[in-house]
């Protein structure tokens, strides 16, 4: 078995770990170094660094603080890297803790976070999902069992100093435009919380004044939320700065496209093999700015869907034009108001859509004024049959429409 170069400890703070941080930066020195062709692994708190409890009460989503988020293992520096080549990773396998044999699902309040519907489920609700060798269920999500599709919601390397300045101009350009918006346009730096892993104290203070938060993705990768960058997957970075500095986090056991339950996919933490090589001067041989992948040969076997279509009119009737997200949104819709038929309350529903390998696609971006997103939901992940027929649908879950999930108590 590989070196285990960074180790946690789920029962100690995040703080206290010096291989873990939770900003970008380019001056967070390295937390361990290996050679190209070297091959490690690295394990991983959950995103929250233990804030969600394995409970039924919500109170914890409601009350998350998300300026802690993400936690992640590294930097991994890289002998021999420079800006402006590849870092190839392979993602050579994703596993859970003994000790850890769950994860969970949320949707944050709209006064803390908020989500892609969160003005229709504006409170705060979770869901705990528990693993059975590579199968998940939920005791909050009755008649679902499925295969997960374990994956990295964010990796990648850290920024030069010009990518960073760069990252804070843009997205305080548009904070700017709506100051006041709950929840806010961008997440910008924040002292405060900030884990600086092993820079020194004086040093830390003045870089997280202006180190990068962790949330969105950007053009190193990061919080990309891909469910099909599996185990199994060779993933190609940019590199920044001398030695790359790959850093990994945000665990999922599985999600659905678009992770639109926002807290998030099923969360957990674990462990992450990981095999490094470069492409010198890559970015510009292969004209590469955002990562590239190529996806796992191994991934769980779904193919009978039933795919809801959504178009760019919104729910009181706007037109917008060919807004791929308003048409999204609406094939959501689309698939929780289904399933409500069959007895899920909307928030089970919403929940799954979350967690389930469901898939997203953009359908058409062209036919104005409407852009065309499907979602396509696997029918084989149910225990019963949730096509439509000529008898109409028959009430297999004892749930009913408007129950909350875990509410927050
Ligand atoms: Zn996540």
């Amino acid at each position: 078995m590989a070196e285990t170069i960074i180790k946690v400890d789920l029962k100690q703070s995040a703080y206290e770990n010096d291989k873990i941080h939770n900003r970008w930066h380019p001056d967070i020195p390295m937390a361990a170094t290996v050679k190209p062709g070297d091959d490690f692994i690295i394990e991983c708190i959950d995103w929250t660094g233990g804030q969600i409890a394995n409970n039924d009460d919500a109170s914890d989503v409601r009350d998350v603080d998300l300026t802690q988020v993400h936690f992640l293992s590294g930097p991994v520096g890289v002998e021999g890297a420079e800006p402006g080549d590849l870092l190839v990773v392979d993602i050579l396998d994703i596993g859970t803790f003994e000790d850890s044999q769950w994860g969970f699902n949320g949707f944050f309040s709209k006064q803390n976070g908020g989500g892609f519907l969160t003005e229709h489920f504006p409170e705060a609700q979770k869901s705990i999902w528990d693993f059975n060798g590579m199968f998940t269920k939920s005791r909050h999500i009755p008649r679902v069992e499925f295969a997960g599709l374990i994956h990295p919601g964010l990796i990648g390397c850290l920024p030069s100093a010009e990518m960073l300045a760069e990252w804070n101009k843009r997205e305080q350009e548009l904070v700017d435009t709506d100051p006041d918006r709950v929840p806010p346009l961008a997440a910008m730096p924040y002292e405060d919380t900030a884990h600086m892993g092993r820079m020194n104290a004086d040093e830390a203070k003045v870089a997280a004044a202006e180190a990068a938060r962790t949330v969105p993705p950007r053009e190193h990768g990061g919080n990309c939320d891909i469910k099909d960058l599996s185990r199994g997957s060779k993933v190609y970075f940019p590199v920044y700065v001398d030695g790359g500095g790959l850093s990994v986090g945000d665990l999922h056991f599985s999600q659905g496209d678009g992770e639109i339950t926002f807290c998030g996919a099923i969360e957990m933490a674990g462990w992450i093999h990981l095999r490094v090589n470069l492409v010198k001067d890559g970015m510009k041989k292969y004209g590469v700015k955002n990562p590239i992948f190529k996806p796992s040969p191994i991934t769980p076997k779904y193919d009978d869907y039933l795919i809801f279509e959504g178009i760019s009119v919104d729910e009181q009737g706007k037109q917008h034009y060919l807004d791929v997200n308003v048409a999204y949104r609406q094939a959501c819709l689309n698939a929780i108001e289904y399933m409500t038929k069959f007895g899920y309350s909307k928030a089970q529903a919403y929940a799954l859509l979350g967690c389930a390998p469901v898939q997203g696609h953009i359908s058409g971006v062209v036919d104005i004024p409407n852009a065309c997103a499907t979602l396509w939901l696997p029918t084989d992940i149910f225990d019963f049959d949730i096509q439509p027929n000529a008898e109409g649908p028959k009430i297999e879950v004892d749930g009913s429409v408007d129950v909350p999930l875990a509410p927050d108590l």
